[in-house]
């Protein structure tokens, strides 16, 4: 028996070892990743760099606390800000505790502003993690069931719709900031239209908002750009990061511009463990490494290629409703649940994800060749290809598509 809390359904695998794309469980079968953690490990499994500064790092500090300087902290900040074109980082380990930060920053910005109130605009689907404030700002009625009361604070809104922010725009007088994912992740991989984030942009100045964009997975390359807003030529107040900045070290950002990069002072916030010598060695070398080996280039040829060959293979199917993503962030939404073909792919050796019951969902490392684009192509085709059929076989209904 486990005595592990039980928030997992865990499939019945354990990885002893992991090299590149690939990881052997302990029975010695051998998987392609296609998931890296979920989009954690951009640099695949023990990448010989990363491992050597790491070992290097561990021997000779791993924490001291934020009561002291830390050097290896300074850097990690410059350099981001370099990449993001923000003017403040805050450290802390994960999503969740991120978006904590832009959420808190985004109410002293409101307090600031005297309104008493504060209200951030989040969006249908969102996901922001699972602490009380980012539950209550993720778009999911299943993950926020049972833990009510959530906070107050919030106005939601669909996904890549303007007019509906511009209505809120006029009708609440408490709104300081709107928090999105360019691309949602654990919503079904939904990209935003191309002039979306210009528009928001423009909202958030006419209405002296705040632009707080997510970036916990669609960031540190995985779109082709260190973030998905480099896509376009708009700058946010507020971005976050998490997941694949320490290739699995945990390490979060909250980073900040303009007003919002000097709210807070010593003691509003904090974080024991946040930027620690051992997280910040971790997020230096991945970043060197990501624009060393040019990841992000790879990252849009090997997401195209995914695509490409995922519509040219499964397009005239009825059963598969679109092909989508952005860079290394692919989605196959199927007119089903398909949950259960992630055992199956696992049986063939494949990790994959199914996300919003319905979204096949691919996050392969940064690293990912050509050959190994191709065998994950040759795998899920023909798995998804027998899924459907068995589902029109058995006469299954085919449901539209359930918010995640
Ligand atoms: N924000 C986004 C966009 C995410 O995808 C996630 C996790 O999937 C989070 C926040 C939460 O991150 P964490 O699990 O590190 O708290």
């Amino acid at each position: 028996m486990s005595h592990v809390m039980n928030t997992y359904a865990r499939l019945p695998v354990a990885f002893e070892r992991g090299e590149g794309a690939w990881l052997w469980d302990t029975q010695g079968k051998r998987y392609l990743d296609a998931l890296a953690g979920v989009a954690v490990c951009g640099l695949g499994h023990a990448h010989p760099r990363l491992t050597a500064v790491l070992r290097e790092q561990v021997g000779k500090l791993i924490h001291t606390s934020n009561l002291y300087e830390i050097p290896l902290q300074e850097k990690l900040a410059k350099r981001l800000i370099e990449i993001s074109g923000m003017e403040s980082v805050f450290f802390c380990n994960s999503g969740c505790e991120a978006n904590e930060a832009a959420i808190k920053l985004a109410r002293l910005y409101g307090h600031k502003k005297g309104i008493e109130a504060p209200a951030i605009i989040v969006m249908e689907k969102a996901f922001h993690g699972r602490t009380i404030a980012t539950l209550t700002a993720t778009g999911s009625r299943k993950a926020q069931a049972g833990f009510e009361p959530l906070l107050a604070g919030f106005v939601r809104v669909p996904f890549d719709d303007l007019e509906a922010v511009r209505r809120v725009a006029t009708n609440n007088r408490n709104v300081v900031a709107v928090l999105v994912e360019l691309v949602q992740g654990e919503g079904g991989v939904n990209v935003c239209s191309p002039d979306y984030l210009t528009g928001l942009r423009e909202i958030c100045d006419q209405n002296q908002w705040l632009l707080m964009l997510d970036e916990v997975q669609s960031g540190t390359g995985r779109t082709g750009k260190w973030f998905a807003y480099q896509h376009s030529g708009v700058k946010p107040d507020v971005v976050t990061l998490a997941k694949g900045l320490g290739n699995g070290v945990p390490i979060g950002t909250c980073m900040a511009a303009g007003v919002a990069a000097t709210l807070f002072k010593p003691g509003s916030h904090g974080s024991t463990f946040g930027g620690n010598p051992l997280a910040c060695a971790a997020g230096l070398e991945t970043l060197a490494i990501i624009e060393e080996e040019d990841l992000m280039a790879n990252a849009v040829e090997i997401g195209e290629f995914l695509r490409a060959e995922l519509r040219q293979r499964l397009g005239g199917n009825p059963g598969v409703k679109d092909v989508r993503g952005a860079g290394l962030m692919v989605g196959i939404e199927l007119a089903s649940p398909c949950g259960e073909l992630v055992k199956r792919a696992l049986d063939l050796g494949l990790l994959i994800n199914v996300t919003a019951d319905t979204v096949v969902r691919l996050l392969p490392p940064l690293i990912y060749t050509r050959e190994e684009a191709q065998l994950v192509i040759d795998k899920l085709v023909p798995l998804i290809a027998e899924f459907l059929e068995q589902q029109a076989a058995s006469g299954a209904p085919q449901p539209a598509a359930q918010p995640a």
